[in-house]
Order: structure tokens, then sequence, then C-alpha cells
């Protein structure tokens, strides 16, 4: 239902980790015995993630990354952290579930290789490749985050003692001082500056080569996102920005962002690179911007490519405006 909705109203729903099909029962996944039940039912469905990679099966052609209990029954990880994904209520209600568990890359080759056809795949490269569908994306990227977090979480914050999970995987107690700690999730602008017809593109150190993209940057504590993008553009490139508006978002599961997409419009040109942080900045044509998205460009840059917001709202800047 609530899918249905955001296909319907949402740019963001188009984006790469952004599907979200499942019901995730927000106050029935508190009822231990009713996740339980679930994940001991022949209907369960799990996307394991050993380490930060996922398990595929390479002959299961459709869904190569879903399993069947069977499949924890068989790596000996049944009682791995299970964290309750949601229900498919377009699929009989079907249950579906993240797993992860720590395993020696070595051992887990070995054992992947006894099993059959199976291989482990980082979920970066699983988008780029379009190994998955949409939905399957949207399903790891949250076991992903959540997953992921429980890594680094297993102590409390407050007072250093082991923590335990609850609700399903979306809170860790610390019997010891009473304490609740719930899955993080870091918000970060990301924006398309404009001034008339030129597009603000700039290179962070980390970047591919020959690749070009809209700035972006971490919200900091008692701010806006508005102010966000025009503190971040600021730094990073010296450029003044006015007018701000939101147009999309995307999960960004590496390891638990949320990318908040803007449009600004710049109000100077005259560029201050930060070269701490950027490689470089550059005003680039509307005409240039769009033969870079291309991968037409005679220059050989490029932008980003479209499992990204960025090359999402690089899109929409230069191609409907
Ligand atoms: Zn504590």
């Amino acid at each position: 239902m609530l899918a249905e909705i955001t296909e319907v109203y949402d740019a963001s729903a188009a984006l790469c980790y952004s599907a979200d099909s499942l019901n995730r029962c927000g106050a029935k996944r508190k009822d231990v015995e009713w996740v339980t039940t679930l994940k001991a039912s022949s209907d369960a469905r799990f996307l394991i993630q050993a380490n930060d990679s996922f398990i595929c099966n390479q002959e299961q052609v459709n869904e190569p990354f879903i399993h069947s209990n069977e499949m924890l029954k068989r790596l000996n990880i049944a009682d791995a952290l299970t964290i309750f994904l949601g229900i498919d209520e377009g699929d009989g209600d079907r249950p579906y579930f993240g797993v992860r568990y720590a395993a020696d890359p070595e051992t887990l080759d070995k054992a992947l290789e006894k099993l059959g056809p199976y291989a482990a795949y980082g979920l970066r490269g699983i988008a780029m490749k379009s190994a998955a569908s949409k939905r399957v994306l949207g399903m790891m990227a949250q076991a992903a985050s959540v997953g992921r977090w429980h890594v680094t979480h297993q102590m409390c914050s407050k007072c250093g003692e082991p923590t335990e999970v609850v609700e399903a995987g979306y809170r860790r107690d610390c019997p010891s001082c009473s304490g609740q700690h719930f899955p993080r999730t870091d918000p970060a602008v990301i924006m398309i500056i404009t001034h008339g017809d030129k597009f603000l593109l700039g290179r962070p150190y980390h970047l591919m080569e020959n690749v070009y993209t809209t700035l972006a940057g971490f919200v900091e504590p008692g701010e806006t996102f508005e102010d966000a993008v025009r503190r971040e553009v600021f730094e990073e490139a010296g450029i003044k920005v006015g007018k701000v508006e939101y147009v999309a978002s995307q999960p960004w599961p590496f390891p638990s962002n949320i990318m908040i997409g803007f449009h600004g419009e710049a109000l100077t040109t005259d560029l201050n690179i930060d070269y701490e942080e950027m490689e470089d900045c550059q005003w680039f044509s509307k005409e240039e911007t769009l033969k870079m998205l291309r991968g037409e460009a005679e220059s050989g840059l490029f932008c980003p490519p479209d499992i990204s917001i960025a090359h999402y709202l690089i899109k929409k800047y230069t191609e409907e405006q």
C-alpha cells in the first residue's frame, strides 16, 4: 500500500535502494513469538550477509540473493543475527528477514564452494550490474544498513556494557543501565547547483578518474538541510547559494546514510576551491553536462552512473529544465 503511494507521488521511488515494497509491521515486530513463528515458517525468505557481502545462488536466476530457511541450516547460521524486514502483502504476506554473520573470508569461500553454485557479492557491485531487482535492492539496503549498525553498536554508548537485540533487530537494550539504542541514519545533503545555464560539478579525491559529480556533505547538528546545502557549497567551492529546493532522497547504505537531494541557485560564480576536500570544481555548460551524463563528452569526462541520486539530479536539471 505505502509502496504504491510513493511510486505515484515521490520522485525518490525511482532511485536505486529506494524501493520499500514490504510492510515493516512496526508495532507487531515487537511481539517476539509472532516474529519467531514467521522466521520458522516455510514461507520465510532470507537475505543473507556474510560480513558485508550478500550470499548469491548463481543458479537461482530470478532472485539469486533470496533464500529459504534451509540455507540457514546448511550454512549453520540458524542462530545468527536476524532482522525482520517486513511482509510482502502482494505475495500472500510472505515474511522477509535479513541475516548477518561474521565469517572468515577464506573459510566462507570454501563453505560456499561445498554448497554448490554460491558466491558472495558486495551490494554496490550488485546494484551496478543490476544483478537484483529494484525491489530486492531496496530490501538489501534495509538489511545492510540495520545489519551494519548491529556490528558497530554491540556495546552501550552510555555505560560501555554489552547490549541485547530487541524488536526484531530495530533496537538494542542495555541490561546494565536500561539504555535503549536505535539504528541510526546519517543525513547528508547532495545538490545540483545552477547559475543560469551553467552547472557546478566537482571531484572529491576518492572519486573514479574523470568523473565529475554534484557536491555533497553531511548535515551538522543544529543545522537545517537548506543551510547545510549553502554551507557545503560555500566551503567546497566558494560559491554563495540563494534559493534551495528539495527534489528527492535516496537511502545510501554505505553504511547508513540518507542522501537528501536539492536544487540550489547560485548567487555568485567565482570559484574558491577547498583543495583539502576537493580535487577540482568547475562550471559546465548544460550541453557539456548532458554529454558527460550520456558518456559522449569529447573531454572524456563523465557523470556518475544511474544508481546514484547525483545522476538523477543532473539528469533532471539538464534534460527537463
Ligand atoms: Zn548501558
